[in-house]
């Protein structure tokens, strides 16, 4: 490491604006499921059942402001159901603009227990409470849109996770460019890898969106667009209820994550402030030091995915490394 060479730690980070106020979300606490925050649009017509979950981290609320502008806007579906879910409004409720990362949740991170055994365990954090409130309608749900936003100011990346279902679907979706197939995390399972939503042989479809950074506004309009194109894919919405430019497709890529950087730990520092989907050209390129250890990429046109300082520790990843190609 040279000496001169000026290095990104999460002490020298710059601190983004908050350009979206967190929304007020008190009237949608009575529904008529009887799970508080949680509604159901039924069109009375036969047609499969939709989730849009928002809030899964509650410091994530563009999908929370972008959830609650779709029911006040009264539109129904034309088939079939909506559920439409604000998951850890407890975390949410604590959101505070002056340390706004804290609560993105209370006890355990809600979209790392999405698996039986935890679900099914005697531990009654607050993350895992609220998650087996939910669960019941979970086992009828056929597309899932879990409503997520980034550390860092990204372009949005569709995140399909391992399956090839959910990989077809993003690509039938054609919003956002980047589709990224990854294979989960090693500490939970996400709720788009719950049971059948992470069985290839099994139907329903689980796609998650990182629509940008977490307050702003572009954010929201990324959320916007990802939600209206997932609905008419599922084919449960009038397309006179689309706005036009949320009807449009981009070109895809594909981005399919090979390595994660995990911390050994507090002290990672990059060498320049990455973002995310900066490709690096040359295999070896040293884009990190961790406790002094250069990391460096393993092969030519490395693509770096969600790189953030901002919450390391040592078991924390602090970017994933992946390799992009056309569809
Ligand atoms: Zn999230």
């Amino acid at each position: 490491m040279s000496n001169n060479q000026h290095l990104f730690s999460k002490g020298n980070l710059p601190a983004y604006p908050i350009e979206v106020t967190h929304p007020e979300i008190t009237r949608f606490k009575h529904s008529n499921t009887g799970i508080n925050y949680v509604h159901i649009l039924d069109s009375g017509k036969d047609g499969p059942t939709v989730l849009i979950n928002a809030l899964m981290h509650g410091n994530e609320y563009s999908g929370a402001v972008v959830l609650s502008q779709l029911i006040d806007s009264r539109i129904q579906p034309s088939c079939g159901k909506w559920i439409l879910s604000f998951a850890n409004v407890g975390a949410f409720a604590t959101f505070d603009e002056t340390n706004p990362d804290v609560s993105r949740f209370l006890d355990v991170d809600m979209n790392r227990v999405w698996s039986n055994s935890k679900l099914e365990s005697g531990n009654h954090v607050k993350e895992l409470v609220r998650a087996r409130e939910i669960l019941p309608l979970l086992k009828e749900v056929d597309y899932l849109l879990d409503l997520h936003s980034m550390h860092e100011e990204c372009e949005p990346l569709m995140v399909s996770g391992p399956t090839n279902k959910a990989y077809q679907f993003a690509k039938l979706m054609g919003f956002p460019k980047v589709i990224m197939r990854d294979v989960g995390h090693a500490d939970g399972k996400r709720l788009i890898d719950y049971d059948f939503f992470g069985d290839e042989k099994k139907l329903p479809i689980g796609l998650l969106i990182e629509a940008g950074h977490h307050w702003s506004k572009l954010t929201i309009e990324n959320s916007q667009h990802t939600l209206f194109r997932f609905l008419m894919s599922t084919k449960t919405i009038d397309i006179q209820n689309v706005p036009e430019n949320f009807q449009q497709k981009v070109p895809q890529v594909e981005v399919k994550v090979t390595h994660r950087c995990v911390a050994k730990s507090d002290d990672v520092q990059f060498v320049q402030n990455w973002l995310g989907m900066e490709i690096i050209p040359k295999a070896g390129t040293v884009i990190a030091y961790d406790a002094g250890v250069a990391i460096q990429t393993p092969y030519d046109d490395c693509v770096l995915i969600m790189p953030s300082l901002r919450h390391v520790l040592p078991g924390v990843t602090y970017v994933r490394l992946g390799q992009q190609r056309p569809i």
